[in-house]
């Protein structure tokens, strides 16, 4: 399932080190390298997704875990209560620069809306 020329798949296997923050046999959450947040988190599939707009019916339980896991990373670190975002890039227009599906968490200050 894995592409070899992915980073977030070498990331999931270990081969580029990332700073682990969750792990499940469904996904591996980890520190952003170039935090927008005090805190700035990435919760990735262990399968490899190119984007939101390769997933299909075959993935909406993992989505939905995806997002479950999210909110748990949220509460267990103390920042539910204040409210974070979680923000899935997808594609160009999007700003998706790295194409494995990925939902960021960011916390730890207040977000505007719209986003630029
Ligand atoms: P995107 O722009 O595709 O929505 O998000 C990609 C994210 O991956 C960016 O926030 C970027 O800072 C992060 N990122 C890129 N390369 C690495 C890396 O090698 N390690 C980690 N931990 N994050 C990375
Ligand atoms: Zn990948």
């Amino acid at each position: 399932m894995s592409q070899q020329d992915c980073l977030f798949c070498k990331i999931v296997a270990g081969d580029i080190p990332s700073g682990r923050v969750f792990e499940d046999e469904r996904c591996y959450a980890f520190n952003d390298i170039s935090p927008q947040a005090p805190t700035h988190i990435l919760i990735v599939p262990r399968q490899h997704i190119d984007s939101l707009d390769k997933a299909d019916a075959a993935e909406s339980g993992l989505l939905g875990h995806l997002l479950l896991i999210s909110a748990e990373i949220a509460r267990e670190k103390g920042f539910a209560e204040d409210g974070y975002r979680v923000v899935v890039n997808t594609n160009a227009d999007g700003g998706q620069t790295v194409f494995h599906l990925h939902v960021h968490l960011l916390a730890g200050r207040p977000f505007v809306f719209p986003p630029g």
